[in-house]
């Protein structure tokens, strides 16, 4: 992902002594506590986003990427009750061919209350946003890009076979969605969440509420409601937000709009009407740093040491509770 316009920090002070006077005034049934929220394994998480990146860039088509997509495949059908991989070939604008994989992995596959969890797999080819010009045509780890929220999903399909969900879960790992070129026009990303959309697993599906989780592994993570999900899901960014809240996690999925909507996997997830939200953090590591021209998002500085067992704990925490019995 994606894309950016300007934000104001004074804007955000304000919130910020907002968000405090509010925790102090709830108090009561809901203060957030220090110890574990749920059984959701940050440092299991992050071990797994390390495994990722030990096989090298995740670059559609690369032996490294077949690597990992056939380990990714192997820890799922260890863990959840049924695993669907779509494959196929997709033909860029420029006329090379692609072989994709989407890896779809079921927990209570005939419950027809399901949640829809997606991230992305794959690692763009190259790091053409690196603050340093030389480094532009170089590929990099895509720890947060990528890899955090492999590590986020393996940790939550660990939990969801030891205690299954109220719901029947999809975990969808989608790859090619960071090939091509953020536009507008958009050419060549979000491939799988496109091909997936026009591949649905049954007819008919469609899930009470989809989140995608897209660089939220980062150290200082701060994930703010994205516009395009509010228009077009209200409530499940409400049943997120609350969620997190409830969880004394309000620091971090701090509840208030985000100043410019991104393109991401969730567009095409909208556009077949399912009620899909995007969890994201793209200011990595942070506003100040972004603003300063030092941004980690694809850049080769997206490595294992930018992100944090805490963060994905956070982030697992919530996604696990919104789906546990
Ligand atoms: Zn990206």
């Amino acid at each position: 992902m994606k894309r950016w316009s300007r934000s104001s920090l004074a804007l955000l002070s304000v919130v910020a002594v907002a968000v405090a006077a509010g925790v102090i005034a709830c108090g009561g049934d809901k203060t957030p506590q220090a110890t574990a929220k749920t059984p959701f394994n940050g440092d299991s998480a992050l071990s797994y986003a390390r495994q990722t990146v030990a096989f090298g860039p995740r670059i559609p088509g690369t032996e490294a990427a077949r690597k990992a997509g056939d380990w990714m495949v192997a820890r799922l059908r260890a863990t959840a009750d049924t695993v669907i991989e779509q494959k196929w070939t997709h033909t860029t604008q420029k006329g090379e061919k692609l072989p994709l994989r989407n890896i779809l992995a079921r927990f209570r596959p005939n419950e027809k209350n399901r949640v829809l969890y997606l991230t992305h797999w794959d690692t763009r080819p190259k790091a053409d946003a690196d603050p340093i010009a030389a480094n532009r045509t170089k590929p990099f780890d895509g720890a947060n890009d990528g890899a955090s929220g492999v590590g986020l999903f393996l940790a939550l399909a660990d939990q969801l076979k030891k205690t299954p969900p109220a719901y029947g879960v999809d975990l969808l790992l989608v790859d090619g969605e960071d090939w091509g070129t953020f536009g507008p026009p958009d050419i060549d990303v979000l491939i799988g969440s496109e091909y997936f959309a026009a591949h649905l697993p049954e007819p008919g599906y469609k899930p009470l509420f989809g989140v995608l989780f897209d660089m939220i592994g980062d150290k200082e993570l701060e994930i703010k409601q994205e516009p395009n999900s509010i228009d077009a899901a209200p409530e499940v960014v409400q049943r997120v937000w609350s969620t997190a809240k409830d969880l004394g996690y309000e620091s971090t999925f701090v509840p208030r709009a985000g100043d410019y909507p991104i393109t991401d996997d969730h567009i095409p997830l909208i556009k077949a009407g399912l009620r899909v939200i995007d969890v994201i953090d793209l200011e990595y590591p942070d506003h100040e740093a972004v603003m300063a021209g030092q941004s980690y998002h694809h850049a080769t500085s997206d490595t294992m040491d930018k992100i944090s067992a805490k963060s994905l704990k956070i982030v697992g925490d919530v996604a696990l509770t919104l789906v546990r019995p």
